[in-house]
């Protein structure tokens, strides 16, 4: 459903991916792994059309997005959790979500407030605080409930526990597990290997702006070597 080919992204006359394959299939979990500086924030930037590709092909069911404004490549249901969240603090949690909302009002796929905030809790009881008065758990969970509210077919999720508190994290990774229930396809990137290889169908490891390495669940192939080798640990 999505597929990227031979994908090539600079930032200036600075190429950060180099040839970059890979496929997210429908209801799958796909985890992007590196060291810092790998280019996986620049994949997604990539599919979002934040930073378009100089080279390669990025289709989504099909339609190309690589040719797409950012906004248009979200109609399509492509849901952005962007690394830092970005919320927006002075609105409620309640107007965060109902402010995107507004935009997609045509959709007919199955989230809506009710439901968003019944797979973080903790969102329900916070609806009239201010963005900024959230927790950085409370933030992010924010940012995923924010990017259902478009009604996705896919999520992307850039760093989707980075500097939470440990409980908050396993809330976050069990709401994933929840939307991948429902067959939500989800691409994520974070450090959390463990987390990682529980949730995912197929992890993609990434080295100075390339796929290095890949392997399908229950992922035997993801030996100690390679995560001394690629990730450092
Ligand atoms: P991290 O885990 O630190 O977020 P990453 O794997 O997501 O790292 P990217 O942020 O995609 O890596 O960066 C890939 C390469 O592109 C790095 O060499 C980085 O220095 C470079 N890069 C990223 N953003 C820019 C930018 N705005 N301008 C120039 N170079 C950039």
């Amino acid at each position: 459903m999505l597929k990227l080919e031979g994908v090539e992204t600079f930032y200036g006359n600075a190429q950060a991916l180099f040839g970059v394959s890979f496929t997210v299939g429908p209801g799958e979990v796909v985890a992007i792994m590196g060291r810092n500086g790998m280019g996986k924030t620049t994949v997604i930037r990539s599919i979002m059309g934040l930073t378009p590709p100089a080279g390669g092909t990025i289709t989504y069911h099909g339609h190309p997005l690589h040719t797409l404004p950012s906004f248009r490549i979200a109609r399509l249901g492509i849901g952005l959790v962007p690394e830092g969240r970005q919320i927006f603090p002075t609105l409620t949690v309640r107007e965060n979500l109902l402010a995107v909302a507004a935009n997609y009002s045509h959709s007919s796929r199955p989230y809506n407030l009710e439901r968003v905030v019944s797979i973080f809790p903790r969102l329900a009881e916070r609806l009239d605080h201010l963005g900024r008065e959230l927790s950085g758990g409370e933030q992010q969970m924010l940012a995923i409930a924010r990017a259902l509210m478009i009604n996705p077919s896919l999520l992307l999720l850039d760093e989707a526990t980075e500097g939470l508190a440990p409980i908050i994290c396993e809330e976050i990774w069990q709401g994933l597990t929840i939307l991948k229930d429902r067959g939500l396809s989800i691409l994520v990137v974070d450090k959390n290997i463990d987390a990682l290889l529980r949730i995912s169908n197929r992890c993609c490891v990434m080295e100075k702006g390339r796929v290095v390495w890949s392997d399908t669940a229950p992922f035997r192939a993801f030996t100690d070597q390679v995560k001394m080798r690629y990730l450092g640990v």
